[in-house]
Parts: structure tokens; C-alpha cells; sequence
């Protein structure tokens, strides 16, 4: 039987505020640990939570960057369960009443180049948990309250992802909108982006959902495409021996490249959600909306389409150059220098994220400027080098941060156009290869690929192409 994919995806983004979601304790990564808390994010009695309003601003922006409806009225829900890094006893999350709610995030992947609107449910607003810590101890465990408190927003998708191709894509555009419009730092290392993978498969053509395993916590697109790979595989088995798919939460190992049963999964009314009784319900008027909403930066969506219809560029560049806001102002500094877009563009997506991603830099840390690319292209247009010295010249600017023409310089690397000087070396070339002029003369003008290589050799790359093809042409084909 054939079967098709079906994917749900929630994403834990944390908040970028400086405090926490209900008290002042700091947010900063990396304190010591129970060092970053108070008696309302330990839980201790007779305390009470406030509301931070930047967790409440930072939800709006990112319910209006994926196309949300913001709900005028919202409030928080207790969800009930036990965890040793939850002291409450409960998380403070959404449930019926969530901050906002119908949106989409559009994608573009290979087998979707026209672009596919994957649907949010809802995002909320809910507090993060503590930590557990195993390594290094010998006996027991340990946990670090730090994290505890600290603002998240869950973002649930429909479920409307049919391959691992297309919830990494999802994952990736996602990500980008909620660093664009400063939501979160999204810093996966860190763990503030996060996911969890729902995955069913279905006969093809049916319209009824699988029973579905969710895949927990997975802060890389890698394991994310991986797991679920594998996850499809698992359930592709277990239907074809006339089994039954089991609801449950799995854990991903990258060690064993499989994923593990964790706990059978709970439903909703196991968690006895209730409204939460110690927080007031949150009314969100227009004027706050519209206030959000002028302080929004372009997001990619409207960036990508802004390139393809400004620099005509192809669907895929203006993709991958919205990716990150400063590689598409890199982009855009550097066609503001030197206009011909499509060049730039597969400079810039081509040799720079080459050579970037071999330094191990981001693009913020670019040794080179996009006026130094501009430079160096119009090198190249001039007849200065040409494009194959170029890819050379560049990998040392970006070694370097040195200018082309520096570099050019130092190296002895300018092109050799001199039809003079290039004619005498072609003299040389033809009488040390007589065989292959006489074949050449008798006929097999293939051989031009051969002296053009043979020219190259003898200028170190650095003959002008198109002189020497030329000048070649005109000798070989004199005296036939
Ligand atoms: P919970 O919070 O218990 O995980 P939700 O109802 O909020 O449950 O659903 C979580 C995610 O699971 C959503 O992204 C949803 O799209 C997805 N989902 C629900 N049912 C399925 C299914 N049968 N197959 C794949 N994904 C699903
Ligand atoms: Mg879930
Ligand atoms: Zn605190």
C-alpha cells in the first residue's frame, strides 16, 4: 500500500525579553545555576505572578509577522503535572482562550516552488521549566531553576507538512520571521528554538488523520529531517504487518540515529487545565495591534518578493538571500554599488557562503564589505582579471578582509590582454605542438580546448580568455 505523510509541528520560541514572564529575575543565558530566581519562579507560597507586558508586545508582533488573528481577549490556564524541574507543580500556559490564533507561514522547497501555506492554529504565551541536570554527578540528579519562568511562545502548525524536506523548510521560515521582527533570538544551541515533530501516515487519498507519534524537543534541522525520516519508516512497518500505530511521545537519539518510546501520550484533560486564578485575563484594544504593528521591520516574505520583482531575481536566490536580514542587506549594499543584481547574487549565495561557512562565520562577521565585492566585481568587468582568477582574488579577501586590487597587486595576478605579448605566446605554443596543429588544420577543431589550456599554463591562468581565443583562431586558421 502506499502511504502519505502528515505532519504537525509546535516550536518552543523563547520570548527576547530581559526578565522573566511573571517576575523580574534576568533571562541571561549561562548564570550559575539557582542563581537567576526568586520566590515566584520557585514556586514558594503566598506569592504572586505579574505579567510582563514585553512577553505580551513580542506575542502580538509575532501573531501579526505570521498573519494571526489577535485575539482582543485572552487569558492563562493552569496546566496540571508533576516534573522535579516544575516546582508549581503546574505550568502557567494558554489553553481555550490562546493570544492569537489563524495564521500561515508560506514555504518554498523544490517540489513547492510556487510557494505552500502551511497554517498556524494558535500561539501562545506560556512560562518555560527548570532543568534537570544529569551529567557529571554521580549520584541523583540535579536541577537548576534558572530557566524556570522564563517566556516561551508556543507556535502549533496544522497539521499540513507532508515531508521532513518541507518541515525543515517550515522550521528555517519560521525562524527567520521571529528574528526579523525581533521576537527571539531563535539561538538553537541555546535551545531557544525548539521542537516537537507530530507524525502520522495515511493510505493516499484518505482524508482521515493516522494515529500519530510526537517526537519531542529536537533543536536541529538535521535531527529534525532525520527523525522524521526514520519515524515514517517505523510506522510504514508496523501498518504493512497489519499492526496498529500507538499515540505516543518518542525521544530522538543521534546516537543510534533511531527514535525511543518515552511515555504513552497524554491527552489534554489529563493536564485538568482550568483558567489560571492568580492572573488577570489580557484585553488587547486596536491601537495596541496598530502600534505593534508600525514598529515591524519587512519581513522576509515581503522582502523575497520585493527582490524578485526589484533585481528580477530567480524564485531560489531571493530565498536563500532573505534567509537572514544581513545577508540580504549585505546583498543589497553590494547591488547598491554595483547593479547587476543576478551577479552579485551568486556571489553572494555562491563563493561568500562558501567561504564563510569554511571560516566558520556568519555573515554579521564577515571580514569583507559589500563595497569590497562591488570593488571586485567591477574588476572583473573592466578586463583587470578575469572570472576564474576572481574566485582566487576572493577566497583571499574573505581570508584576508584585503582589498581586490590589493591583493591583485601583491599576487601579480592582472589579467594579460596585451594582444601583443598574447600573440608571441601563441607563436610559442603552435610551433611546440605540431601534431596537434596539423590535426587541428586537418579538421578536428576540437583541439581549440587544448591551446586555450595550453595558453593558460603558460600565463598562470592569467590570459585573457577571450583575447586568446581570438588570437588563437586567427593563427591556426591562417595558413590552412
Ligand atoms: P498536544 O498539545 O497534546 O501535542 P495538539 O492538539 O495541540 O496536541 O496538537 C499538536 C500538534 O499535532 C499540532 O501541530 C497538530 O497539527 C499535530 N497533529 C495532530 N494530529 C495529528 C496527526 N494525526 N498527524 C500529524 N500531526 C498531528
Ligand atoms: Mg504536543
Ligand atoms: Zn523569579
Amino acid at each position: 500500500m502506499k502511504y502519505e505523510t502528515v505532519i504537525g509541528l509546535e516550536v518552543h520560541a523563547q520570548a527576547l525579553t530581559k526578565t522573566k514572564i511573571f517576575c523580574g529575575c534576568s533571562t541571561e543565558f549561562g548564570a550559575s545555576p539557582n542563581s537567576h530566581v526568586c520566590p515566584v519562579c520557585l514556586g514558594l507560597p503566598g506569592v504572586l505572578p505579574v505579567l510582563n507586558r514585553d512577553v505580551v508586545a513580542l506575542g502580538i508582533r509575532a501573531g501579526i509577522a505570521t498573519h494571526c488573528k489577535i485575539a482582543p481577549y485572552s487569558r492563562f490556564a493552569r496546566k496540571n503535572y508533576f516534573y522535579p524541574d516544575l516546582p508549581k507543580g503546574y505550568q502557567v500556559s494558554m489553553f481555550e482562550l490562546p493570544l492569537t490564533e489563524h495564521g500561515y507561514v508560506e514555504i518554498f522547497t523544490e517540489s513547492e516552488k510556487g510557494g505552500k501555506k502551511i497554517g498556524l492554529t494558535r500561539i501562545h504565551m506560556e512560562e518555560d521549566a527548570g532543568k534537570n541536570v544529569h551529567d557529571g554527578i554521580e549520584e541523583g540528579s540535579l536541577v537548576d531553576l534558572n530557566r524556570a519562568g522564563v517566556p516561551l511562545l508556543e507556535i502549533v502548525s496544522e497539521p499540513e507538512i507532508s515531508s521532513g524536506e518541507e518541515a525543515v523548510a517550515y522550521l528555517k521560515a519560521l525562524r527567520a520571521i521571529l528574528i526579523y521582527a525581533g521576537v527571539s533570538d531563535a539561538d538553537m544551541e541555546k535551545g531557544n528554538f525548539r521542537c516537537d515533530a507530530n507524525i502520522s501516515i495515511r493510505p493516499v487519498g484518505s482524508s482521515k488523520l493516522g494515529t500519530r507519534s510526537e517526537i519531542k524537543n529536537m533543536n536541529s534541522f538535521r535531527f529534525v529531517q532525520k527523525a522524521i525520516a526514520y519515524e515514517v519508516l517505523r510506522q510504514e512497518e508496523i501498518l504493512e504487518e497489519g499492526g496498529r500505530v500507538i499515540q505516543e511521545t518518542r525521544l530522538w537519539n543521534e546516537k543510534k540515529g533511531m527514535t525511543f518510546s518515552m511515555r504513552s501520550k497524554e491527552q489534554a484533560h489529563d493536564y485538568r487545565y482550568f483558567p489560571e486564578p492568580d492572573l488577570v485575563p489580557i484585553n488587547i484594544d486596536e491601537a495596541w495591534i496598530a502600534r505593534v504593528s508600525s514598529e515591524l521591520p519587512e519581513l522576509p516574505d515581503a522582502k523575497r518578493k520585493r527582490f524578485i520583482e526589484t533585481y528580477a531575481l530567480p524564485d531560489y536566490d531571493a530565498t536563500i538571500l532573505v534567509s537572514s536580514q544581513a545577508l540580504a542587506d549585505f546583498f543589497e549594499a553590494a547591488v547598491s554599488l554595483y547593479p547587476k543584481a543576478k551577479m552579485v547574487s551568486n556571489w553572494v549565495m555562491g563563493d561568500l557562503l562558501r567561504e564563510l561557512n569554511q571560516e566558520n562565520l556568519a555573515i554579521e562577521d564577515a571580514p569583507i564589505k559589500p563595497k569590497q565585492l562591488a570593488a571586485m566585481l567591477k574588476l572583473i568587468e573592466d578586463g583587470t582579471i578575469s572570472g576564474k582568477i576572481a574566485k582566487t582574488v576572493f577566497e583571499e579577501m574573505v581570508k584576508t578582509g584585503k582589498d581586490a586590487a590589493q591583493i591583485i597587486k601583491e599576487k601579480g595576478l592582472t589579467q594579460v590582454s596585451d594582444e601583443g605579448a598574447l600573440g608571441k605566446i601563441v607563436d610559442t605554443v603552435i610551433a611546440a605542438n605540431p601534431k596537434e596543429v596539423t590535426a587541428y588544420r586537418g579538421g578536428k577543431k576540437k583541439l581549440m580546448g587544448f591551446f586555450i589550456g595550453q595558453m593558460m599554463r603558460q600565463t598562470g591562468g592569467k590570459a585573457n580568455p577571450g583575447k586568446v581565443n581570438a588570437i588563437l583562431k586567427e593563427k591556426l586558421d591562417q595558413s590552412e
